[in-house]
């Protein structure tokens, strides 16, 4: 027994994923085909935390949905599955090789008229979205997954954005454990450390950091 969270050996991550993970088949797909670029495959995130997200979309009953980064489209796919039928996720993205992946995907599982996507820089979207168009409180959920450097920034547009008992997920807060490396100075660390401090000391919101892929943080909005 233990009172903290375990680390996980292989063989019991690999007993994770067999007895905790239903991936869909689709998905399962789609990391191969995202394994197969190489070094970005990195920036998917893990098939527990995918079916975490999923879960928690449904647990609030979320019809809409944002995400800031999709890249190739597995994380909007896991949440897009789990809307309704007339649900939308915005999703946010640059990179349209990346995209072109998703969009495959999407449309084979029958999601595609669920996501809209929003090409381009993800700040300027977003405010667009909050002052041109009338879109503030309107979502029950953001997921923020891009550059780290404009973390800080994506989280304040999302806390307009989400509706209040809304969730903001952000992934990637624990950074491979640099952030608890005091010598690790790279900004993207620096940056993800200072905006953990700031969220600890939110009042805006309800918190919980999941140690779950690089880290999870779960942020309801009061
Ligand atoms: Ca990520």
């Amino acid at each position: 027994m233990t009172r903290r969270t375990l680390g996980l050996t292989e063989a019991l991550y690999e007993y994770v994923l067999a007895h905790g993970v239903r991936e869909p088949e689709l998905l399962v797909r789609l990391r191969a085909e995202t394994d197969r670029l190489g070094k970005p495959a990195r920036m998917q995130i893990s098939p527990e935390q995918g079916q975490l997200m999923a879960f928690l979309v449904e647990l609030i009953g979320a019809r809409r949905g944002l995400e800031i980064g999709t890249f190739t489209g597995y994380s909007a796919l896991a949440c897009a599955l789990a809307l309704p039928p007339h649900g939308e996720l915005v999703v946010c993205e640059i990179n349209d090789s990346w995209l072109e992946i998703a969009g495959r995907y999407w449309a084979e599982a029958g999601v595609a008229s669920r996501i809209t996507v929003r090409r381009g820089p993800a700040l300027a979207t977003l405010d667009a979205m909050t002052i041109e168009e009338g879109e503030a409180g309107r979502f029950d959920f953001a997921f923020i997954d891009a550059n780290k450097d404009d973390y800080d920034g994506y989280y304040e547009r999302c806390l307009q954005l989400v509706r209040p008992g809304g969730l903001i997920l952000l992934d990637n807060m624990l950074w491979r454990g640099a952030v608890a490396d005091p010598a690790d100075q790279d900004a993207a660390t620096v940056a993800l450390r200072a905006l953990n401090e700031k969220l600890y000391n939110d009042p805006r919101i309800s918190l919980a950091l999941v140690p779950i892929g690089d880290g999870l943080t779960l942020a309801r909005r009061r």
